[in-house]
């Protein structure tokens, strides 16, 4: 495409970022819009697979990450009553070399910083929520709830599960409640009063789960996720303070190793989970979404933003690629749909790593150097205006 493109990337999350970071690497003028003021610490960390972090080496952010966060030794599922071990994976020189990666344990608030910095300077536009999204003289005009005003050839989406620019140009509809919440808590180790704890554990009980780990090579800071059913969730709030007792009362069964670091938790947060029936419609005129905005999923495979960071290299490629935005899109989501329903499905059904697991097809994938899909002319998305713009079909799950 035309290097005099401009691009407007919506949220600066994951997805956003890396998708700013390759397209100004290839000479896109690229502007990114995020609602925040600022990036702020969540309590919460995540797991970057080697699918992942070999994309955002490309990026020139691995060692930082890899300094900043842990390099677990392994990944161990256990059964919440026997502690019996349900399969376990080493991640040592010889997983690295066979994946093409590391994997690693990161605080989200240090994930966020560390990937700001594979963006030009004063090219984030904080404090900048978008409302509305028109079509003037043949750009896109961006308006934002602080009053502002941008110009765009090209607007992404990144903009995660709730996405306005989803709602404007796709389907206005908001995502749903799977029935389930979080439980979070960050922690220092000290409060394992001496327990060893394998760097990261799934525990697998009948109908909830939990994952403690530890987000930093110091081993001195622990992230723990306890997903319990829930009937309802009916508050507005992101999240809601929750207590270490309720936490323990819903894992009140689980094996006594697990219950010695509830114990040590601190402060607990509570968090719904959503997501949404799969939908093939990722793009419109001129406009194109990507991780959460167009794919979300339940947390379970913890793959979620591994997948808007691969997005981030397709769609760059495609943009850098094909020199019409419908067929770049096109192939860019031809590309990505496969490889994300996989991901879908079996994040809908908590299966991963539950038992033998084959996870060469995942972490061996380079989304830099994949082949590309080459749709077929019929897959072309709809030149068309706001919730015109669908590919393929739409199946539910
Ligand atoms: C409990 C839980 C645990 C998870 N654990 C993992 C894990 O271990 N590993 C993993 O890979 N994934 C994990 N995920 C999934 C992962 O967090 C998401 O898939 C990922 O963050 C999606 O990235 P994104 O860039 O698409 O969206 P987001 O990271 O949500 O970023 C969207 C950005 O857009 C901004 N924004 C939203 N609306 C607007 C607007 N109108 N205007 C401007 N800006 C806007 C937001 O402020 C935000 O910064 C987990 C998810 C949950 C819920």
């Amino acid at each position: 495409m035309n290097r005099k493109t401009q691009i407007a990337v919506v949220g600066a999350g994951l997805g956003g970022l890396t998708v700013a970071g390759f397209l100004q690497r290839a000479g896109f003028p690229v502007m990114v819009y995020e609602q925040a003021p600022t990036f702020s610490r969540i309590g919460a960390g995540i797991i970057l697979s080697a699918n992942a972090m070999k994309v955002l080496r490309r990026l020139g952010v691995e060692d930082e990450l890899v300094r900043t966060g842990i390099k677990p030794q392994c990944y161990v599922s256990r059964a919440w009553d026997t502690g019996a071990t349900m399969y376990e994976i080493y991640f040592d020189a010889a997983s690295e070399k066979r994946f093409g990666g590391p994997y690693i344990n990161i605080h989200r608030g240090d994930l966020h910083d560390v990937l700001a910095q594979a963006v030009a300077p004063k090219t984030i536009a904080f404090d900048h929520q978008l409302v509305d999204v028109k079509k003037s003289q043949g750009r896109y005009l961006l308006s934002f709830r602080n009053g502002g005003t941008a110009q765009a050839d090209i607007v992404i989406g990144a903009d995660g599960i709730r996405s306005k620019v989803r709602e404007i140009f796709i389907d206005d509809r908001p995502p749903r409640f799977i029935g389930a919440v979080a439980h979070r808590a960050i922690f220092s180790a000290e409060r394992l009063g001496g327990f060893k704890i394998p760097d990261c554990t799934k525990w697998w009980g009948r109908d909830r789960h939990s994952l403690p780990y530890y987000m930093t090579g110091r081993r001195d800071e622990l992230y723990v996720i306890g997903v319990v059913p829930a009937r309802e969730w009916d508050s507005e709030a992101v999240s809601l303070p929750g207590s270490r007792e309720a936490m323990m009362a819903d894992f009140a069964d689980f094996h006594p190793d697990y219950q010695r670091v509830l114990r040590a938790v601190g402060t607990v947060t509570v968090w719904p989970i959503f997501d949404r029936a799969r939908d093939d419609r990722w793009s419109g005129d001129r406009v194109v979404l990507m991780g959460d905005a167009c794919h979300p999923m339940r947390p379970f495979m913890a793959a979620g933003g591994a997948m808007a960071i691969e997005d981030g290299a397709v769609l760059s490629r495609c943009i850098v690629h094909f020199d019409d935005p419908a067929e770049a899109f096109a192939c860019y989501a031809a590309t990505r749909i496969p490889r994300v329903a996989d991901v879908q499905r079996i994040s809908l059904e908590n299966s991963w790593m539950r038992g033998p697991t084959d996870t060469d097809w995942f972490y061996c994938y380079d989304a830099c150097t994949a082949e590309l899909a080459h749709p077929s002319p019929s897959a072309l998305p709809l030149a068309g205006e706001a919730k015109a713009g669908g590919l393929g079909t739409a199946e539910s799950h």
